[in-house]
C-alpha cells in the first residue's frame, strides 16, 4: 500500500477543514481509515463505499441504504463527498457540449464531452467520450495551444480528475464510454494525481471506464512514459508529435528543447515494450509547415519503429487568445491540401486516422481549452453554438 498520507495524495485543496475528501482516496488507504477513525475492519464496508460513490454516484452518505445507520453520522464526520460546480455549458452543432467547472478554490476548468455519430436503436450515441483536464492550465506554452495562454494556476486533485467524469454523467445522465486526457494541462505533469485516478476509475467496483478504451495524452515527457509503462495500468498512450524535425519541433512545442525527438520516441518504444499497446501520434496539420514530403518520410519511419498509428488534425483557430509571434502565423491547410496529405501518408504505409473537429464551433475541438466562457463579454458574443448558458 502507498504510505504517503491521504490528505498529501489529494493535495491541498482536497482536505476541507478538518474532514478528509474521500474521492480519489485509494480503496488501501479507505481501509486503512476506516479501521484507524472509525473501527471499522471489514474490507467489504470499504467496497461497498466504493460503489456507493464511483458505481451509484452517491452525493450524501446519508444515501447508503445498506451500511449500518450507526455508522453515517460517523462517515459524515471524517469525510467530505467533493463536488464540482456547473458555471456553464455549450451545445455543439454537432453535439458536443463543453462544461465549465468550478473548483472548491473559486478556479475553473473546462471538460468536453463528445458523442460518436454512430447511434443505437435508440438513436443514442454508442460512443460517449469525455476529454478531462489534469491541471488549471498549462506552463508547457504549445504555440497552437489556447490553454497556453492561461500558463499554470496548479494541478487538480485527484479527486476534481474524478469529479470530471461523476458530474458530467450525472449532467448527461448516461454513462461514459470512453475518456482521453487531452483537456487542460499535460497529464504526466501532474503523474502522482492522475495515476491514483486511474487505479480508480479502472478498479471493477467502480464501474467507470475500462482500461482499453483509455488515452492519455502526452507532449512527451521521456521519465513519465517510462513510470508510467511499469504502473501497471495499460492504457492507451498518445504522443503529441506535430512535427518530424526538432527545429521545427521546439518553434511550435519548447518542451522539445529539453526532451529532444529521440529522447521521447524512445521512451514511447519503452511504454509500447512494457504494454503492447500501439502508440498513437497526434499531428495537427498546419499549412505549409509540416505537411511537405520530406515530413511524409520522416512521419513514416518513426511509425515503424514499433506498432502505431497517426491522428492526423487540422489544426483549429486560436484567434480568441490574441496569439503572437509563430502562434498569430498558424493556419489551417485547404481541404485538398490535407486529404492529398493523408492520401500520401497512406501511400507511404502509414496507418492513419482523421480526427473530427467535434466542438470547433463552441471552442471545445483540440487545442482550444481556455475558460473563454469564464468571461462574460465572451460569453455574450458567442452566437455559435446551438446553446450557450450560464447557470
Ligand atoms: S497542447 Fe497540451 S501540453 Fe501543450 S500547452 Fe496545450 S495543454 Fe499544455
Amino acid at each position: 500500500m502507498d504510505d504517503k498520507p491521504v490528505a498529501a495524495q489529494n493535495g491541498e485543496v482536497g482536505k476541507i477543514a478538518e474532514r478528509v475528501e474521500i474521492l480519489g482516496v485509494s480503496m488501501a488507504n479507505l481501509r486503512q481509515l476506516l479501521l484507524q477513525r472509525l473501527g471499522i475492519p471489514e474490507r467489504y464496508r470499504a467496497e461497498q463505499i466504493f460503489r456507493w460513490l464511483y458505481a451509484k454516484q452517491a452525493i450524501s452518505f446519508g444515501e447508503m441504504t445498506d451500511l449500518p445507520k450507526s455508522f453515517i453520522p460517523k462517515l459524515e464526520e471524517t469525510f467530505e463527498i467533493g463536488r464540482v460546480i456547473l458555471q456553464h455549458e455549450s451545445l455543439s452543432v454537432d453535439g458536443t457540449r463543453k462544461f465549465l467547472f468550478e473548483l472548491s478554490d473559486g478556479r475553473s476548468i473546462e471538460t468536453v464531452l463528445i458523442p460518436s455519430e454512430m447511434r443505437d436503436a435508440f438513436g443514442k450515441a454508442r460512443r460517449r467520450t469525455l476529454c478531462v483536464s489534469t491541471q488549471v492550465g498549462c506552463p508547457l506554452d504549445c504555440k497552437f495551444c489556447a490553454t497556453a495562454s492561461m500558463k499554470l494556476k496548479r494541478n487538480l486533485t485527484t479527486a476534481e480528475i474524478l469529479l470530471q467524469i461523476l458530474e458530467v454523467e450525472r449532467l448527461a445522465k448516461e454513462d461514459i464510454t470512453n475518456l482521453v486526457f487531452m483537456g487542460m494541462g499535460e497529464p504526466l505533469l501532474n503523474c502522482d494525481n492522475v495515476v491514483e485516478a486511474l487505479r480508480i476509475i479502472t478498479d471493477p467496483l467502480t464501474e467507470l471506464v475500462g482500461k482499453k478504451r483509455i488515452t492519455i495524452s502526452t507532449s512527451g515527457l521521456p521519465d513519465e512514459i517510462k513510470r508510467l509503462a511499469n504502473e501497471g495500468l495499460d492504457v492507451k498512450l498518445a504522443l503529441s508529435l506535430h512535427a518530424t524535425t526538432n527545429a521545427l519541433r521546439t518553434t511550435l512545442m519548447p518542451i522539445n528543447k529539453r526532451h529532444p525527438l529521440e529522447e521521447v520516441l524512445s521512451a514511447m518504444e519503452e511504454y509500447y515494450n512494457a504494454t503492447h499497446i500501439p502508440i498513437t501520434y497526434e499531428y495537427i496539420l498546419f499549412d505549409g509547415l509540416n505537411d511537405s514530403e520530406a515530413d511524409i518520410k520522416r512521419l513514416a519511419k518513426i511509425t515503424r519503429r514499433v506498432p502505431s498509428k497517426v491522428n492526423v488534425i487540422p489544426f483549429h483557430p486560436i484567434d480568441f487568445t490574441a496569439p503572437e509571434g509563430i502562434a498569430a502565423t498558424l493556419h489551417a491547410p485547404s481541404a485538398a491540401a490535407f486529404n492529398s496529405f493523408i492520401q500520401r501518408l497512406k501511400e507511404a504505409g502509414v496507418q492513419v486516422m482523421v480526427r473530427s473537429s467535434s466542438g470547433k464551433d463552441i471552442e471545445a475541438a483540440c487545442g482550444q481549452l481556455a475558460l473563454a466562457h469564464a468571461d462574460p463579454a465572451v460569453l455574450q458574443a458567442n452566437q455559435k453554438a446551438i446553446y450557450s448558458i450560464r447557470v
